[in-house]
């Protein structure tokens, strides 16, 4: 299995998997020109994609998904409920297959395993994206250390995981108090020390390398995200960021 994250954060989020004989995009936060050019950089072609699997209503997930169907072909995976929420913002959809949160969907012989998280988003899930036995996790837009999120991790090869917020900068920044708690609280995103935390579960499993991902602009910094998670794991674990703002390189799992 390969992936490269297009680009990952509050600002916009899209996350390219190939394996096997499957071509898959997760989430559309980015614009049809920037999906295409980005994986024309890393000699893929957009119109190979097979699905485009949507975590979320929310616009740093969903903006692209129209015209990624409507220009690139590539059938919409969401659930009825998120297609509600977004479809007249994204424009008429002609193949949206529907899932419900928790369904596993089946690429050739790849899984896609979907996972509720509390999120405050419309039907939130993340993914665990299995082929040959090896498995990947993309889990952003946690809204906390949900039960079974850790033991999940720990059976994963390779992982984005959210790291979205550095507690001092969000407590002392310029959001309004209601943001701040939303943001903070148990349904909104999980910080640099969560992912931390997390991310030392995986010492001496199976994680190969994990990117710390869905950084924030106002409220962290990739250093401040690095930093956290190497107090926990040190060199025991690979960890990179994410790109808020281009693609990563092409990853193995
Ligand atoms: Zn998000
Ligand atoms: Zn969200």
């Amino acid at each position: 299995m390969r992936t490269f994250s297009l680009q990952s954060g509050s600002n916009g989020n899209s996350i390219y998997v190939e394996a096997g004989d499957a071509r898959l995009l997760f989430d559309a936060g980015i614009s049809g020109d920037q999906a295409e050019s980005r994986l024309r950089a890393r000699n893929r072609a957009i119109r190979d994609v097979q699905a485009l699997i949507i975590s979320h209503d929310h616009w740093d997930h969903t903006r692209g998904a129209g015209v990624f169907h409507r220009r690139f072909g590539m059938p919409v995976y969401m659930t009825e409920r998120v297609y509600r929420a977004v479809r007249d913002r994204i424009g008429k959809l002609k193949d949206v297959r529907r899932f419900l949160p928790g369904d596993r969907l089946t690429f050739a012989d790849v899984t896609v395993q979907t996972i509720p998280t509390p999120h405050d988003g419309i039907d939130t899930v993340c993914f665990v994206v299995e082929h040959d036995r090896r498995r990947l996790g993309i889990l952003t837009d946690l809204g906390s250390p949900f039960l079974g999120l850790g033991e999940a991790l720990e059976e994963l090869d390779a992982a984005y995981l959210e790291s979205n917020y550095d507690p001092d900068m969000l407590r002392r920044g310029s959001y309004p108090d209601e943001l701040k708690r939303r943001i903070s609280g148990g349904r909104g995103h999980i910080s640099n020390e969560e992912c931390a935390d997390l991310a030392a579960r995986c010492i001496g499993r199976r994680m190969q390398w994990l990117a710390a991902a869905h950084l924030s602009e106002q409220n962290n910094r990739p250093q401040l995200a690095l930093d956290a998670a190497r107090r926990r794991v040190g060199s025991m674990l690979h960890v990179q960021v994410a790109s808020r703002y281009e693609a990563g390189p092409m990853m193995e799992v």
